[in-house]
């Protein structure tokens, strides 16, 4: 069995839900009181954001990969990098470290394809919609044909993660938004969701979607666990 390091706090909202949904699965797979044996190295999001806005994608990548690499001197049998977004420079990371990295957007794909879906809506950051990072890695991958919403709603659907959600902020008015757009990306011939936010869960879910849900968060929680106990 490898141990799992997650580099979280981007943001620590979601990182939250990662420690949660860890736990609930090595309780369901192997029963009792069993839980997850994890080291959890959380930073500050505050500079990663600034590096986001500012376009200083190198440097964000610099740091992350540093963090990765003392989490491997820990010990690390596999990293976890829990958010969406900064897979945008996974490539620094997977170059400082010898472990394994566990891909979010691959978790993501595998669990679309293997369910039959091939036109997925994405709700994510503007850099997750926007860049190729994400998208051309679900296209070229793994043969999927990914819907973004409307530039309208692409920019509402990146300043609730920021203002709102990252912080800890859930609004009724901003679940019905996404509500909105959801029912939009699915009208527009959507045949699923990716939830391609790591804090978009704390507004939608199965229950207020119109089409199969596929939460990051919980797909990347399962493939690392996978990866992890596996012989
Ligand atoms: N957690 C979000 C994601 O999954 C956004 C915050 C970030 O930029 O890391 O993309």
């Amino acid at each position: 069995e490898r141990n799992i390091r997650v580099l979280g706090g981007m943001s620590a909202e979601s990182t939250a839900i990662y420690y949660k949904l860890f736990n609930d699965e090595v309780r369901r797979r192997l029963g009792g009181l069993h839980s997850a044996e994890l080291l959890i190295r959380s930073i500050d999001f505050a500079p990663v954001a600034a590096m986001q806005a500012e376009g200083q994608w190198e440097d964000a990548g610099a740091l992350l990969a540093r963090h990765a690499l003392s989490l491997e001197r820990a010990g690390a049998g596999l990293i976890v990098l829990a958010t969406n977004t900064m897979h945008k420079i996974v490539g620094h990371i997977t170059a400082a470290v010898s472990v394994p990295v566990v891909h979010i957007a691959d978790a993501t794909a595998r669990a679309l394809v293997a369910q039959g879906h091939r036109r997925p809506g994405l709700m994510a950051t503007r850099f997750t919609m926007e860049d190729d990072f994400y998208i051309g890695r679900l296209r070229e991958g793994f043969g999927l044909a990914p819907i973004v919403p409307d530039a309208a709603d692409r920019a509402l659907t990146h300043a609730i993660i920021y203002d709102e959600l990252c912080q800890g902020i859930v609004r009724d008015t901003s679940r019905k938004t996404y509500e909105g757009i959801a029912r939009r990306i699915a009208d527009a011939g959507a045949d699923s969701l990716i939830l391609g936010c790591t804090e978009v869960g704390l507004l939608l879910d199965a229950g207020n979607v119109p089409v199969p849900v596929f939460d990051t968060v919980a797909l990347h929680v399962q493939a690392a666990l996978d990866l992890a106990m596996s012989p």
